[in-house]
Formats: structure tokens, C-alpha cells, sequence
């Protein structure tokens, strides 16, 4: 099976070129406060509630709020872009830090 590089679009090919899985995983972090998922297990006495229960967590999953909490992206990166990658995992501007740095301190 061949796979293509998430960020050139180039093919991977697996006897030939590494394949760089990258898994992305974000979670928003309270001050102490951990989110609380409300748990309405009791109130669903029957299988039908159940099921509506479970609807309506697969709407919830789907919402937005639900993306400012977690996510979890996957890509395949070739190995060229691995490299890129893992130099400026978050993208920086280049000098952005330092120019910060220097107007923090006049
Ligand atoms: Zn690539």
C-alpha cells in the first residue's frame, strides 16, 4: 500500500521511502478545573433512551465545543518533511520570539 505525505503531497512509497506517522493531540487545560463530562447514565432506563443518549453525544462530538477541548489529528509525513517539521514543530516566525524578548525588556 502506498501512502502520501500529509504536508508535499508526494508519494510514499513503504519499500523505498520512511513513513513518518505524526499524531497531534490537543486538550485544553483548566486551572484545576478538569471539564466535567455529565454523566446522565441514570436517567436512561430503557434501550431507547440509551440510544438517544448516544445520538446525542455523537451531535455533541461533532460540535465546535467539542473541537475547543480535544482533538486528535494524524498525518503521514515523508521524510524530508518529518525533517521541517520537527525543526519548527509550531510553526514559529522565524525571530518573532527574540523580537518579543527585546521589547518586553526596554
Ligand atoms: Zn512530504
Amino acid at each position: 500500500m502506498e501512502y502520501t505525505c500529509d504536508r508535499c503531497k508526494q508519494t510514499i512509497h513503504p519499500t523505498t521511502d520512511l513513513r513518518y506517522t505524526l499524531t497531534i493531540e490537543l486538550e485544553a487545560a483548566g486551572e484545576g478545573d478538569e471539564v466535567e463530562i455529565v454523566d446522565e447514565s441514570d436517567t436512561a432506563s430503557t434501550l431507547d433512551e440509551l440510544q438517544d443518549l448516544i445520538d446525542s453525544a455523537d451531535a455533541a462530538c461533532s460540535s465546535v465545543f467539542d473541537d475547543a477541548i480535544y482533538q486528535i489529528k494524524q498525518f503521514d509525513l515523508c521524510k524530508c518533511c518529518f525533517q521541517a517539521y520537527i525543526k519548527n514543530p509550531l510553526a514559529r516566525e522565524p525571530g518573532t520570539v527574540e523580537l518579543k524578548r527585546k521589547q518586553n525588556s526596554v
